[in-house]
């Protein structure tokens, strides 16, 4: 999703209460930031943040932090967190492949990948957010017993993820091809809006659960 350019959006983000500056130093503090105890839940590429948002209302006791790499798409989910506000949400601007520059480890109990880019090129395989060079990433930061949520409408790119899974010898946990109509794995989905989008077109959604232990 890469909305065109809003001229400012870099200045708003800097500025608003809800977005962590890249600098800024969170590692190991996210609980003193967010000013408990409660568990982290990131969503890697939250684009407008439907999603993570819809989570953080059902969820108080959670915290939740969502990160997207364009300033312009997470506007949109500022202005609409400006509207409803909500104290168990932070947001980052930055390229996930940064992400161990913010968590420490153990910090995270769960990521969220939901319709990742594809990059359908194999010389872009590494880019994947779901590439054996991101898992690697995420083993630092997730808790032992934490758990990596991914959801797709591309086959390839859910092929290419389990693949990714065995040869980094993470364990899978649940896995279906077809999430609207799996009730045990449907159950308190949250749609995002690719997920909107690509189900009312009739495309199986595939979902699995992993993690590193
Ligand atoms: N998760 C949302 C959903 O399901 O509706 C948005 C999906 S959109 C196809 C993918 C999003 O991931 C885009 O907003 C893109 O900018 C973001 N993204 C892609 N690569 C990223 C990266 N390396 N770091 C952070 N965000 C990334």
């Amino acid at each position: 999703m890469r909305l065109r350019n809003i001229p400012g959006s870099r200045e708003v983000i800097a500025e608003n209460k809800y977005c962590i500056k890249e600098t800024e130093p969170t590692k190991g503090k996210w609980h003193s930031i967010f000013g408990n105890n409660h568990p982290i839940h990131i969503e890697i590429g939250m684009g407008k943040g439907k999603f993570i948002m819809t989570l953080a209302r059902l969820n108080p006791q959670t915290n939740y932090i969502g990160i997207e790499k364009y300033s312009s798409v997470l506007l949109r989910g500022l202005q609409k967190l400006e509207e409803d506000p909500l104290d168990n949400i932070r947001f980052i601007r930055m390229d996930a492949e940064d992400i161990c520059q913010m968590f420490d480890m153990d910090e995270v109990d769960r990521i969220y990948l939901n319709f990742s880019d594809p990059w359908p090129k194999d010389r872009h395989a590494k880019r994947r957010l779901t590439s054996r060079q991101f898992l690697a990433l995420y083993e630092q930061i997730l808790k032992k017993d934490g758990v990596l949520e991914f959801k797709t409408d591309n086959v390839n790119l859910f092929d290419f993820s389990l693949e990714e899974i065995k040869e980094a010898e993470w364990q899978l946990h649940a896995f279906t091809r077809d999430l609207h109509h799996d009730d045990a794995m449907n159950q308190g989905n949250v749609m995002t809006e690719y997920e909107e989008r690509f189900s009312a077109k009739g495309n199986p959604i595939h979902k699995f659960i992993a993690s590193r232990f």
